[in-house]
């Protein structure tokens, strides 16, 4: 990899300044799922197996209010990390000033700190003025001082924001490098894009055509076959001139879905059939229909259909690389999720014939982890936003923020 990883840095009694993504989903105090903890210890006990000091940043949910401020301190989360690592982590409940200082200087080798959430620095006496996350320079500058300029970053979820705990203390150190999850999320989405082996699939999914359209376009250009599925699918369809009833519609973009086809021609694979609904419900009245019949006065496409399923389960028969991003209809209602979990399982056939599968976004992971497949691919991107940015070509500060070799 072209930039320094945390492999390449003298560690040994200093203090570490690392930036990881601990935005677990908590309530009241409570953590309700610890993935993201989990996937950031191998570069946290890389450092503490180098007697280096870890000075731990993380933001957690939004704070736009002091009263936001309650709900969102970063102290149970310190208390899981420090049960998870097999010794206790010092948490800090400020974001700046003396005791932090102090708490710092007196850090010894191999031990971890915390420091509170970063978004606390987005209300000062009530104010909503975003120092954190308008990567307020000063800001940057200070928490980078805290250190010994050695930075680490392993949050990719943060990658496509310049904030001042990610772009902020990297620019201000001498050697910011990638920890472990960074590196290896570089490395499956750069070389999906970049030198993917082929055929290369991606298959988009998701509600809307407006949130996802700059990546298929991309994605258009670099693969061999884009499959969409989805409530998006359905603009698609009204371009192409069929009934869509009920479904999902974006009338200010059917031009740009006619354009797409025109240009991508068999590229662009889109479903055959429906699964449609009377309402949007598990209990809803349903009706399988082929997409050229249309779907019915009053009814909603919300799962794609059988033959669907086979076709794109054809389509990826021979992919070498696949990178899936978005659920193929409502997963979240048993009755309409089997589209998304046949492509889980197709994907699980793509690895396990030598293939390389990429699945990004909340949906698309939630969908593998449901059917117990997620260790069966070769990797689950932990940012979503950020992973469709990569895919789009986009140059991610987070990333770019970090020293060359
Ligand atoms: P996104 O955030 O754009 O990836 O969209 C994910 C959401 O799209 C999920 O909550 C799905 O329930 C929803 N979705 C997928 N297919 C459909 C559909 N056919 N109709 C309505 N919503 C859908």
């Amino acid at each position: 990899m072209a930039k320094l990883t945390v492999e390449d840095l003298a560690l040994a009694g200093k203090k570490v300044l690392m930036r990881v993504d601990f935005n677990v989903p908590i309530k009241n105090g409570v953590i309700g799922n610890d993935n993201r903890i989990v996937a950031a210890l191998p570069t946290i006990k890389h450092v503490i197996k180098e007697n280096g000091r870890a000075i731990l940043f993380s933001h957690l949910g939004r704070i736009k209010s002091e009263d936001d401020k309650k709900e969102l301190s970063l102290a149970p989360v310190a208390k899981r990390l420090g049960e998870l690592l097999g010794q206790d982590v010092i948490f800090v409940p400020e974001t700046r000033g003396a005791k932090l200082e102090e708490a710092i200087n007196n850090l010894e080798d191999g031990q971890v700190l915390m420091v509170e959430n970063t978004r606390f620095e987005d209300v000062k006496d009530g104010e909503f003025v975003k120092l954190e996350s308008k990567n307020d320079p000063e800001l940057g500058k200070y928490w980078a001082s805290l250190g010994d300029d050695l930075f680490i970053n392993d949050a990719f979820g943060t990658a496509h924001r310049s904030h001042a705990s990610n772009v902020g203390i990297a620019s201000n150190v001498d050697q910011a490098a990638a920890g472990y999850l960074m590196e290896k999320e570089i490395k499956f989405l750069g070389d999906s894009v970049e030198d993917p082996k082929r055929p290369f699939v991606a298959i988009i999914g998701g509600a809307k055509v407006s949130d996802k359209i700059e990546v298929v376009q991309a994605l258009l250009k670099k693969a061999d076959k884009v499959i969409i599925g989805g409530g998006m699918a359905y603009t698609f369809d009204a371009a192409k001139g069929n009934k869509i009833g009920n479904s999902l519609f974006e009338e200010d973009k059917v031009e740009l879905a006619k354009s797409l086809m025109e240009e991508a021609g068999d590229r662009l694979v889109l479903p055959i059939d429906a699964v449609a609904a009377d309402a949007f419900s598990n209990d809803a009245k349903t009706v399988t229909v082929d997409s050229e019949a249309g779907i019915p006065d009053g009814y909603m496409a919300l799962d794609i259909g059988p033959k669907s399923v086979a076709l794109f389960k054809d389509v990826l028969a021979d992919a070498k690389t696949v990178v899936w991003n978005g659920p193929m209809g409502v997963f979240e209602m048993e009755n309409f999720a089997k589209g998304t979990l046949a492509i889980g399982n197709d994907l699980v056939n793509v690895t396990e014939n030598g293939g390389t599968t990429i699945v990004g976004g909340g949906d698309s992971t939630a969908a593998v982890q449901m059917l117990g497949v997620a260790d069966k691919l070769s990797h689950i991107s932990t940012g979503g936003g950020a992973s469709l940015e990569y895919l789009e070509g986009k140059t991610l500060p987070g990333i770019s923020s970090l020293s060359n070799k």
